[in-house]
């Protein structure tokens, strides 16, 4: 068959055009970057098991009543999902400080917040994805006042939900970076949960260490960022089978 057209290509997914009118295939690559592409990394076996991971946490997801664009999982490599109109905006939530609010704020990275922070960027790698207020996105018409309130507190579910779900197997869940869509039914408008939720886009330590298991290990060449991703989908229990399924395009592209 012939292989589907490419739609997009990001600096860790690429999406193809779906089987069916509404739905794309979103392929996860190996490619890390950091510092707005700044770095760029291989990491073999990322996207694979960034692949499973995220299935995994959209499925809980959906199953307490979060609309995600999650359809399923169709090989080691992909998934089927939902054509969304991807709203330019990153929304961060925090609960213990690290990263870039440890920096901007001088708070000493491992600090616990007063309660869950939740902060925006405007998603554009030209300017570098820069914080943006409510007032800004609201301003330019990324997003209206109701949609907010939606997406901020569809991402204070995810933030409780997620917190337990990791405590569960020894991860503090530091902070995290959700992106939200709008699809169509009818004449009705809904904003749904879109792209990934993996260590490439959680901050993740270990509950008794305080060991990096995501992407800061990239970031900060720490090293073992593998078997970081690993130790993630392992504790989760959904490490794939072995190794060597490592598919390079869809049962369909092939
Ligand atoms: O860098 P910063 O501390 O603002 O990141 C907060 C969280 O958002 C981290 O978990 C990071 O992985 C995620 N993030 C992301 N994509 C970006 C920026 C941050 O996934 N472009």
């Amino acid at each position: 068959m012939a292989r589907r057209r490419q739609l997009y290509e990001g600096k860790a997914k690429i999406l193809f055009e779906g089987p069916e009118p509404g739905t794309l295939v979103q392929y996860f690559k190996d490619d890390a970057t950091a510092g707005n592409g700044a770095k760029h990394g291989i990491i073999t076996g990322k996207g694979v098991l960034n692949n499973r991971i995220s299935e995994y946490i959209m499925l809980r997801l959906q199953e307490i009543g979060i609309p995600t664009h999650f359809i399923r999982r169709i090989n080691m490599r992909e998934q089927l999902i939902r054509e969304v109109e991807i709203i330019p905006l990153e929304i961060v939530v925090r609960n213990i400080a690290a990263g870039s609010i440890a920096k901007r704020l001088g708070i000493p990275e491992g600090t616990r917040l007063p309660r869950a922070i939740v902060e925006y960027y405007y998603k554009n790698d030209a300017l570098g994805d820069p914080m943006v207020a409510e007032e800004h996105i609201t301003a330019f018409g990324w997003a209206c006042p109701h949609d907010m309130d939606d997406m901020v507190a569809m991402s204070l579910r995810v933030n409780d939900f997620l917190t337990g779900l990791f405590a569960g197997v020894g991860i503090s869940l530091v902070d995290f970076k959700l992106e939200f869509g709008r699809v169509w039914e009818g004449e009705e408008m809904r904003i749904i949960l879109a792209d990934e939720i993996s260590p490439d886009n959680c901050r993740l330590w270990d509950a008794k260490t305080n060991e990096k298991l995501d992407k800061d290990r990239f970031r900060r060449d720490m090293g073992q960022v593998e078997e970081a991703y690993q130790e993630v989908a392992r504790r989760l229990g959904i490490l794939p089978e072995a190794g060597n399924g490592d598919h390079k395009g869809s049962d369909t592209m092939q």
